[in-house]
């Protein structure tokens, strides 16, 4: 070999040394972040643990503020609120109502013709509209104006323009989902919003006038029988279909529950009598609170950039608005530490993009490839060609929030049921008896909601962790049952079993 042959051969050889140090050193770099990245993801799991012994702690906590939000106004975060309804469905109800259903997503807008008997829902037609964004922050005189025109527009199609939709009055149940504070079954007043509403001229006002107001501008001869919540609404027909059915919860934009209780039990309104001996109480649990709940940076984050911080903790952890949310800023703080998501994520940065069914659809897919991981990354991220570990790391947050949120949701559950002596416990009152000398009765809890409905993964947590928290022998007693659209006709059901008679059956002392 010449001299200069060799000159050349040293230089590519060094040149070649150079260039494989430079890859070993992006290597390096590179598994570093990767490093990081899994340390997030270690470290979120682990803040979002919620063995069986944390849920049975959330469960007490829970039984323990349903007392003390009974014992007195203002005396837990668990509002407990009246909801003036004291006889359920009992199915005898007859004739044609109309229903209204503010949720914090969709508007609903439904007919229900019952028969008479049990069970015998002849047809109900509904009609979904998905709110206009605006309106969440608009006025009274707007949002109910939309309610009002859409609504006559379905009775005008419903009934083909006769006479009848302006003859005959019909009565309607108003189903609006957000704590009110009840002076009858068909009025109340709004206490605060939630779920992104801000609509500030209508805090502490008389929602049922607003609806009447708005319905008879439009020239309606309808009026609002009943103004209650998607709980209630789901628990009546839970109770038209099955007599055993103790409680309801919501699992959709927001959650809430509501349950039957004693009278009696309500300390704080002394002297309530109503027929029934029970009256249905609205928790609001979506603002519950306990030490106990797994919270982590990021849903502190999330709070304090919520428009209501500090408010609804419980709801911010579990329901449908704000689950997709948790999971991007785990990701956002994933894409700080390392480039796994590309250099730019202008997408990824723009609160609320990853909404909660978009998650849900790439925790649910089952492609070898995970292609519907991809797919959103590419096209609702900007994220294009993310390698299989990226999009399984996703699918990993996304377990992680929901697993949490569906087990949360699930102590709360077995929580009313402890309450209310129904848990195979006897009870927090009457002291611990032993399982086996406790007769079980059957309790059955409605359920109604889109992240429910629709995400299997978040309905089986749930399922499973309630067997989980009772143990299987209790469990067995325990039925979840699923209310399509309950809320709604629950709320003409309410209408239709209390005609006219807001100063009857019960008595405020
Ligand atoms: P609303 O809360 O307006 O009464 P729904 O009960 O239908 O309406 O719940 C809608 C919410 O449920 C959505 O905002 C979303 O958070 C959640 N949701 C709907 N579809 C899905 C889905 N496929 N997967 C997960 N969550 C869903
Ligand atoms: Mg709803």
């Amino acid at each position: 070999m010449g001299r200069a042959a060799v000159i050349v051969a040293a230089v590519a050889a060094a040149a070649a040394c150079a260039a494989a140090g430079v890859v070993v050193g992006r290597r390096v770099r590179s598994r570093r972040k990767w490093g990081r990245v899994l340390r997030i993801l270690k470290e979120f799991e682990e803040g979002c643990d919620t063995p069986v012994g944390r849920l049975k702690q959330v469960v007490d906590a829970v039984a323990v503020e349903m007392h003390a939000g009974l014992a007195s106004e203002g005396g837990s975060k668990l509002r407990m609120l009246l909801t003036f309804v004291d006889n359920l469905p009992s199915g005898k109800e007859k004739g044609t109502y109309y229903a209204l259903d503010l949720g914090g997503t969709y508007f609903r807008v439904m007919r229900v013709q019952l028969g008479g008997q049990r069970s015998s829902i002849l047809a109900h037609d509904v009609e979904r509209y998905p709110i206009p964004e605006h309106l969440l922050t608009s006025s009274s005189e707007d949002l109910f104006d939309f309610i009002a025109s859409v609504f006559k527009q379905f009775v005008e199609r419903d009934e083909n323009g006769s006479e009848r939709s302006l003859g005959k009055r019909r009565d309607l149940g108003f189903t609006f989902s957000f704590p009110v504070k009840q002076t009858s079954v068909s009025s109340g007043i709004l206490m605060k919003w939630t779920k992104g509403f801000v609509i500030e001229d209508m805090v502490g006002k008389e929602v049922g006038e607003y609806l009447q107001e708005a319905l008879m501008k439009k020239g309606l001869n309808v009026r609002v029988a009943a103004l209650v919540n998607d709980t209630v609404g789901t628990l009546a027909l839970g109770h038209y279909h099955d007599a055993d059915t103790v409680a309801a919860v919501i699992f959709g934009t927001g959650t809430n529950a509501c349950y039957l209780e004693r009278t009696d039990a309500i300390i704080k309104c002394q002297g309530l009598l109503t027929t029934s001996g029970g009256m249905v109480v609205n928790m609001e649990w979506g603002n519950f609170w306990s030490s106990h709940l797994p919270r982590t940076t990021y849903d502190v984050e999330l709070d304090a950039d919520s428009p209501n911080p500090n408010d609804q903790g419980f709801e911010k952890m579990i329901s449908g608005m704000y689950l997709g949310e948790i999971v991007r800023r785990v990701i956002v703080r994933m894409s700080l530490e390392s480039d796994i998501f590309g250099a730019v994520f202008s997408k990824l940065s723009t609160p609320f993009i990853l909404r909660t069914p978009i998650m849900a659809a790439l925790h649910e897919d089952n492609s070898p490839d995970l292609a519907e991981v991809a797919r959103v990354l590419k096209d609702i991220l900007e994220v294009p060609d993310a390698p299989m570990k990226v999009r399984k790391l996703l699918v990993n947050v996304c377990d992680v929030v929901t697993r949490r949120a569906a087990r949360l949701a699930a102590a709360g559950i077995v929580g009313i049921l402890k309450k209310i002596g129904r848990d195979g416990s006897g009870g927090i009152t009457s002291g611990r008896s032993s399982r086996a000398d406790t007769k079980m009765r059957r309790s059955v809890v409605a359920v109604e909601g889109g992240l429910y409905t629709n995400y299997s993964m978040f309905r089986n947590y749930l399922n499973e962790s309630v067997v989980e928290i009772l143990g299987e022998e209790v469990a067995q007693h325990v039925t979840l049952k699923v209310m399509d659209d309950g809320s709604g006709i629950g709320a003409a059901l309410v209408a239709a079993s209390n005609p006219s008679r807001d100063a009857d059956g019960v008595q405020i002392p």
